[in-house]
C-alpha cells in the first residue's frame, strides 16, 4: 500500500456506526484524511423492501449527524458502485476500506473492484471469520454443537475502541451528496437508537435475565428486537458480545438468571454459525444443501402461497404473524418458525418462495440468516430441524400465546373468542371465520394432521428417489 496516502475511503456498506469499528479504524491508521462514502445502488429491485429500504436510509441519515458533530459528513451516492467508488478512488488516489461481507453480492462488487482499486477487507461483521472456525483441515462444521464448541475455545479478538479524536475526516463542506438522498424519514434508527434498545434490554424488566424461560413467548416482549440494527452495524456484535458475557460471571446472578446470558449469546453464535454456512455455502441461497430433499415435488397452488402471505389460512398463529410481517416488518423468532413450517410443510410449498417474502417485508432481512432460519426450518439446511419435525400452529399457538392476547392484536375478530378454543377458531361454540368472504377456501385452508401427513409422505419420496438414483451411478460407473 502506498505509505501516508493524502486520502482514504471507509466504504460504509453493513458498519453504520463510528464507535467499535475496526474498518473506520484501520482506515485511520493509514494516516489519510477519512472520506466516509455509502453508495445506493440504483436497481429494478430498489424499494420492494420498503421496510429495510427506510431502515437503512434513517440510519444513514443518523450516521450523517454524528459526522457532522465532527465537521464531516457521510457522501452518499447513487448509482453504480463500481464506477462511484473506482472513480473517487482514482480522482483522490485513495485506498478503499471495506468490512467484509459474505454475500454472494458483495464477493461480486469486490470482483469487480479489485482490479480496479487499492482494496482492503476487513472483519467486523462476525466476532470471528468463518475461516477461523473450521476443522483442523478447514473443512467447514456442519454441526451447530461442533462449531459453538470450536468458536468458543478460540481466544476472542480485542473489542476495537475508535478514537474519534485521532481521526481526520474530511470536511463537510468539502462534498455534496446526491440530492436525491431523501433527508428526513420518520423513523428514530442508528447508532444511538441500538445503544438505548440494547441497554434497555439489559437492563428493563430483567428481559435479558428471564430470556431462558420467557423468549419463546410471543405475547409481550421477550427479546432485544435489535436484529435491524446488528444487521447493519449500528452496534457492533464485538461489543455486545463482550458486555453481556461480563455480565454472566456476575456472582450474586441466579443459575437461572446466568443461564438466561448464555443462552442469549448463543443466539449471537447462531448467527455466526449462519454467516459461516453462507461462506462456506454461498449456493445455500438458491440450493437446498441436502440433495435428497431437493426432489420434492412441490405444491405450486398460487392460492395456497397467497393465503399464507395474506394472512388467509385459518390458523390464527400463522396469520397473525403474517399480518403482523407485512405490517411492521419483524416478526418474533418463535413465529417465523411457525408460518416457515406451515408454508413448507402443511401447505407444501418450497421454502424458497417462503424466504422471498420475507425478503420483501422483514425489516432486518439478512441473506445469512434468512437462508439459514428457512433451510433449518424446511429440514434441509446444516444441523436442521429433522425433516420429520412439523410445527403444530394450534400446539403452538396454545403454548407460546396462551390466553391468545398476541392473534387477538392482529386477528380483532377472535376478541369474541373463548381463550380456551382462540387458536381453533372452527370448533368455537359460534365458529369465528374470520377470513374475508371475497377470499373463498375451506376454514381453515387445510386439516393439518392431514397436511402433516402429506408432507412427510412428498420428504420421504424425494429421498427414496434420490438413494435409488445414488446406487444406479454407483453401478454404472
Ligand atoms: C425462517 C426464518 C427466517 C429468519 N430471517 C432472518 C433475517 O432475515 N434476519 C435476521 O436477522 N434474522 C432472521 N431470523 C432469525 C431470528 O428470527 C431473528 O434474528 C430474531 O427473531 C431477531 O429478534 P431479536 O433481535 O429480538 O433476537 P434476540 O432473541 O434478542 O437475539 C439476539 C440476536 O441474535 C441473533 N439471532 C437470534 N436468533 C437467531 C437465529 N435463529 N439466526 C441467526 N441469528 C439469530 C440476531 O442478531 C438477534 O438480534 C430468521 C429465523 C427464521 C426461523
Amino acid at each position: 500500500m502506498e505509505q501516508n496516502p493524502n486520502y482514504v475511503i471507509w466504504l460504509v456498506r453493513r458498519d453504520l456506526r463510528l464507535e467499535n469499528n475496526r474498518t473506520l479504524m484501520s482506515a485511520a491508521e493509514t494516516g489519510g484524511t477519512v472520506i466516509p462514502l455509502f453508495v445506493i445502488q440504483e436497481t429494478a429491485d430498489n424499494g420492494i423492501n420498503k421496510k429495510f429500504n427506510n431502515f437503512l436510509l434513517s440510519g444513514l441519515n443518523g450516521l450523517d449527524a454524528e459526522l457532522e458533530k465532527l465537521n464531516s459528513g457521510l457522501l452518499v451516492k447513487i448509482g453504480d458502485p463500481v464506477t462511484i467508488i473506482s472513480a473517487f478512488s482514482k480522482l483522490l488516489r485513495a485506498p478503499v476500506f471495506v468490512e467484509e461481507d459474505y454475500s454472494p453480492p458483495f464477493l461480486e462488487l469486490m470482483k469487480q473492484l479489485n482490479p480496479l482499486v487499492e482494496l482492503k477487507v476487513i472483519r467486523g461483521l462476525t466476532i470471528f471469520h468463518p475461516s477461523e472456525v473450521t476443522r483442523d483441515s478447514n473443512h467447514a462444521f456442519k454441526v451447530y454443537s461442533q462449531f459453538r464448541k470450536k468458536w468458543e475455545s478460540l481466544p476472542r479478538p480485542k473489542v476495537p475502541i475508535t478514537d474519534l479524536k485521532a481521526i481526520r475526516f474530511v470536511h463537510r463542506k468539502a462534498f455534496d451528496s446526491d440530492t436525491r438522498h431523501p433527508k428526513t424519514t420518520t423513523l428514530v434508527t442508528g447508532a444511538k437508537k441500538a445503544k438505548e434498545l440494547f441497554h434497555k434490554f439489559l437492563s428493563s424488566e430483567g428481559k435479558l435475565l428471564n430470556y431462558g424461560s420467557k423468549r419463546s413467548r410471543v405475547d409481550y416482549q421477550t427479546t432485544s428486537h435489535l436484529s435491524p440494527f446488528i444487521n447493519l452495524g449500528m452496534i457492533s456484535v464485538e461489543s455486545i458480545f463482550q458486555e453481556v458475557s461480563t455480565m454472566e460471571s456476575d456472582k450474586e446472578l441466579k443459575d437461572s438468571e446466568r443461564k438466561s446470558i448464555n443462552i442469549w449469546l448463543n443466539e449471537l453464535i447462531w448467527r455466526e454459525f449462519f454467516q459461516a454456512s453462507l461462506f462456506h455455502f454461498p449456493e445455500s441461497v438458491t440450493t437446498t444443501l441436502r440433495p435428497d430433499l431437493e426432489l420434492i415435488e412441490w405444491n405450486s397452488s398460487e392460492k395456497a402461497l397467497y393465503s399464507w402471505q395474506e394472512g388467509f389460512t385459518g390458523y390464527p398463529i400463522v396469520d397473525a404473524a403474517m399480518r403482523q410481517l407485512k405490517q411492521e416488518g419483524w416478526i418474533h423468532n418463535r413465529l417465523r418458525m411457525i408460518v416457515a413450517s406451515f408454508l413448507v410443510k402443511d401447505l407444501l410449498i418450497d421454502w424458497r418462495e417462503g424466504a422471498n417474502w420475507f425478503g420483501k417485508h422483514l425489516v432486518d432481512i439478512e441473506t445469512a440468516a434468512n437462508v439459514g432460519g428457512w433451510q433449518w426450518t424446511a429440514g434441509t439446511g446444516l444441523d436442521a430441524a429433522p425433516y420429520f419435525r412439523v410445527f403444530n400452529p394450534i400446539l403452538q399457538g396454545k403454548k407460546f400465546d396462551p390466553k391468545g392476547e398476541y392473534v387477538r392484536t392482529w386477528i380483532p375478530e377472535l376478541n369474541r373468542s373463548p381463550d380456551k378454543v382462540i387458536h381453533e377458531p372452527w370448533k368455537t361454540p359460534i365458529q369465528i371465520n374470520y377470513l374475508p368472504k371475497t377470499h373463498k377456501t375451506t376454514f381453515p385452508i387445510i386439516d393439518h394432521y392431514e397436511a402433516r401427513r402429506n408432507a412427510l409422505d412428498s420428504f420421504e419420496k424425494s429421498r427414496s428417489i434420490y438413494k435409488k438414483a445414488e446406487v444406479f451411478l454407483k453401478n454404472i460407473r
